[in-house]
């Protein structure tokens, strides 16, 4: 699944490597030769994940890290750390400060590509292209179907998206607010109850293989999907 990955790195050939390289694995790179320009970018549209380096001109990347970590929109973008520094107490540092992940300079192309996968998987499931199995309920992001107990089901687009972040999110309960941050993305302001309207859609969509049971409502709260259902 291509990704919005916004780079910031203030040694431009350092920059253009990395972004020749996300481009050529299908990302879309956005880039940020400090942390002024980062921060405008994340204002304006939320990325997927963000590189950034430890030594930047101005503000240091950790002081990005903290401020990211620090406001409830941008507190969950997976951050990866690049850095120069290989000591321990930096690496310490960096995690402190809210990054996920720290790849150290110099780094093969490869590396960092997989630590990316690596991450979004354990961040973002949602986000990746594996195949998610509950229940004899099958969805593959890649080739954008669904089936129940081998049966091919219809879903809309919003709904299939639904699906994927609640089959990668199982047996946890999601407020509207949450879903719709989630599945609808940043700077939507769309009304609580359209949530509903896409939940009812799904179930509908489900209930030829009986998988709509597994989405059930939590009174007063939001939804959950469980395999125990
Ligand atoms: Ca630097």
């Amino acid at each position: 699944m291509p990704l919005d990955i916004l780079i910031v790195e203030d040694e431009a050939a350092i920059q253009e490597l990395i972004a020749v390289n996300l481009e050529g694995a299908g990302h879309r790179a956005l880039r940020a030769a400090d942390s002024e320009q980062a921060l405008a970018i994340i204002r304006a549209s939320l990325p997927d994940l963000v590189l950034l380096d430890w030594m930047l001109p101005g503000r240091s990347g950790l002081t990005v890290a903290r401020q990211l970590r620090s406001d409830a929109r941008t507190r969950s973008i997976p951050i990866i750390m690049l850095t120069a520094k290989s000591a321990e107490q930096d690496k310490v540092l960096g995690l402190e400060a809210g990054a996920d992940d720290y790849i150290t300079k110099p780094f093969s192309p490869r590396e960092l590509l997989a630590r990316i996968k690596a991450l979004m998987r354990r961040r973002a499931p949602q986000m990746t292209e594996d195949l998610v199995e509950v229940a004899g309920l099958r969805l593959d992001p890649a080739a954008h179907r669904v089936s129940g107990n081998g049966l091919r089901l219809d879903l809309g687009p919003t709904e299939f998206r639904l699906l994927h972040f609640f089959m990668t999110h199982a047996e946890r309960v999601h407020t509207r607010t949450q879903l719709l941050d989630q599945v609808w993305g940043d700077h939507v302001f769309v009304e609580e109850r359209t949530v509903d309207v896409h939940i009812r859609r799904l179930r509908q969509a489900l209930e030829a293989s009986g998988h709509d049971a597994l989405i059930e409502t939590v009174r007063g709260t939001g939804y959950r999907f469980t395999a125990a259902a």
